[in-house]
């Protein structure tokens, strides 16, 4: 049984990957004890508060094919869509005078002139609509140096979240197509590139895939811990009955386990790095109703309210029974706010919630 003392020595001094899964496979009280921990250095290292990021879940074209996501190109089963500009406009409007303070804009993967022009402009405009000062997250997947740097150096935006999904480069041929498009080399590369242009940078993992062993999320976390992030946005693996990966679904760990290996991840991950910015997955409240809430409680610090219009959702499907797909934007808020308060913290309204680690690593350098 290791104690609270134990758990912070092990995971902040030389944090080895034995340590790791000894602690990834706690249970009970000892699980306990480490959730607690983590919720007492979030609580030392980046405050009770957590903060906002209006999700805009802008488009669902995707000239990708991961074989576990639910909007992947060859899934003929979706209808696809693409916000209006206004409604984009709409509802970053809302997030700014709700004031949440930052947004995030996600879409499956495009990558054509024709496309970045359009993000470009949309950007602009929420930019000049919001008076500069909603904080933007972009989720778009791999871009180009050009593209990352306009958007870096003339429109001012901060984060970029581009998930890993898995840091073993075998796992992930084995759950994408083996092809250029999909390259694990070409996704490292990104991420490093987002650092060298200054983005906070976050990534991410599944946690619970087919094929995946307790040793390959030890080695995930050792991944953020080489690339030194910013931000992590990580969820359980919820399978998708229109995806190539559902096949093997009786390999997979019961829900229960796999939600608890990502509040062990979370937690884990919160004790080593102490001041990144953690996300509080939609993902969990889809396997259980205070899911968010659990995960908060384990260390993370943002939740994302989805300011996605309720027409779309349905076809904004990564995985199935996501939750809240009903709920419009006002109910959505006010849902939060209980949860949040339940977990003993306050909603960091009006406050960008930047990532402290960010500004202490490039402090640094
Ligand atoms: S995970 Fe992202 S890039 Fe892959 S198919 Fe889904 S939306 Fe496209």
């Amino acid at each position: 049984m290791h104690s609270k003392e134990e758990i912070i020595k092990r995971l902040q001094s030389d944090s080895n990957k034995e340590d790791i899964i000894k602690l990834l496979n706690t249970d009970g009280e000892q699980q306990n004890v480490l959730l607690k921990t983590a919720n007492e250095i979030k609580s030392k290292y980046v405050g009770n508060v957590v903060y906002l990021r209006g999700l805009i879940e802008y488009s669902n074209f995707c000239e990708k094919n991961c074989k576990y996501c639910g909007i992947r190109k060859d899934n003929k089963k979706i209808s696809r869509y693409t916000m209006t500009e206004q409604e984009v406009i709409d509802a970053a409007l809302y997030a700014y005078q709700e004031n949440y303070a930052s947004i995030a804009l996600q879409a499956g993967e495009l990558s054509s002139e024709k496309y970045i022009r359009k993000i470009t402009s949309l950007l602009e405009k929420i930019n000049a609509e919001t008076n500069n000062e909603l904080g933007i997250t972009l989720s778009l997947g791999e871009q180009s140096e050009e593209t990352l740097k306009i958007w870096k150096e003339k429109l001012g935006i901060r984060r970029y979240l581009l998930r890993i999904e898995t840091s073993n480069k075998e796992l992930y041929e084995k759950i994408h197509p083996n092809n250029e498009t999909h390259s694990f080399q070409k996704r490292l590369e990104t991420l490093k590139l987002l650092q060298k242009l200054n983005y906070q940078v976050g990534t991410g993992v599944m946690i619970g895939l087919p094929f995946q062993t307790i040793e390959n999320l030890a080695e995930d976390i050792l991944f953020f811990k080489d690339l030194d992030v910013d931000m992590i946005g990580m969820g359980p693996y919820i399978e998708h009955s229109d995806t190539p990966l559902y096949e093997y679904k009786n390999r997979l760990l019961p829900i229960d386990q796999r939600y608890n290996l990502t509040l062990k991840m979370i937690a884990i991950c919160r004790i080593m790095f102490k001041d990144i910015n953690i996300v509080a997955s939609t993902a969990m409240q889809a396997i259980d109703y205070r899911g968010r809430e659990a995960a908060i409680m384990a260390g993370a610090n943002i939740v994302m309210p989805n300011l996605t219009p309720q027409k779309y959702r349905e076809n904004y499907l990564l995985y199935q029974n996501k939750p809240c797909l009903d709920e419009d934007a006002r109910r959505c808020k006010q849902c939060l706010e209980v949860r949040i308060q339940l977990t003993g913290n306050k909603t960091g309204y009006g406050e960008w919630g930047d990532s402290r680690h960010f500004f202490r690593r490039t402090a640094l350098n």
